[in-house]
């Protein structure tokens, strides 16, 4: 697959379109809503090319192709937004890497001992499967405010918000409208968090398909691949890909 940098340019310019719309619609500024790139399956060239035209948050679902990746792209700021196994800590403590998926307690314990050892803080949002799909990573909703307060307790952890990515909407109904009283929900919890918690800002919600919902319930974070590079490649980018 192959865009040339007009094509992004475009899309990106389109994007940054729907973004301000729909910010307008929420009374928002569009300033406060950090698009990252989303650029699973997709070539560094690509991703350099997004940097450069001014997109620098870079978002990755696997640990493995962002560590491969990242040595080939300057400039970015780079963002786990997929599961992350305990065994793969180690690989991205202290590599200046928004971890988006932190999501039980057992991986809250192994970032932080990572961290401890490495004198680094952590930045960690807490994932929540707001729909409680059982394809989605993500604590339950009830338990967001223990694993807040449980990671909050670690000096070298800082959780700068919740995550959420919410189900596929049942037959006939459209994504935005499937999606807005989920995020609505994500965003009632994060309020109540942050008058406890002030540094428990972000709202990391909104793909594609439901962007607009997003926005309009407050995402600080939105998170795009195909809106921006089309459709993917069925498999992860690898370093013999070239
Ligand atoms: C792939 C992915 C996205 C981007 O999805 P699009 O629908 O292509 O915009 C966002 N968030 C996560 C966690 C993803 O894995």
């Amino acid at each position: 697959m192959s865009v040339t940098p007009a094509d992004l340019a475009a899309s990106i310019a389109a994007v940054r379109e729907r973004i301000a719309a729909a910010a307008e619609r929420a009374g928002r500024s569009p300033i406060d809503v950090q698009l990252i790139a989303v650029t699973k399956t997709h070539p560094p060239q690509l991703i350099q090319q997004t940097v450069d035209a001014g997109v620098a948050d870079i978002g990755e679902n696997r640990v493995q192709e962002l560590l491969d990746k990242r040595p080939l792209v300057e400039g970015a700021r780079w963002h786990l937004v997929g599961r992350l196994q305990r065994n793969k800590v180690r690989a991205v403590v202290g590599q200046q890497v928004l971890v988006h998926s932190a999501d039980r307690r057992s991986l809250i314990d192994a970032l932080s001992a990572r961290a401890e050892r490495e004198g680094v803080v952590q930045r960690i949002l807490v994932q929540v499967n707001v729909g409680d799909d059982p394809a989605k990573g993500g604590c339950r909703l009830d338990e967001v405010d223990e694993l807040v307060a449980y990671a909050r307790g670690r000096p070298n952890l800082a959780v700068e918000g919740l995550m959420t990515i919410p189900p596929m909407p049942p037959d006939g109904v459209d994504a935005v409208t499937a999606a807005r009283p989920l995020f609505a929900e994500l965003r009632r919890r994060r309020d109540d968090l942050r008058t406890r918690f002030p540094e428990v800002v972000h709202l990391s919600m909104g793909m594609t398909a439901d962007l607009e919902a997003a926005i309009a319930e407050g995402a600080t974070m939105v998170r795009l691949g195909t809106a921006l590079f089309g459709a993917r490649g069925d498999r992860p980018w690898r370093k013999d890909d070239g």
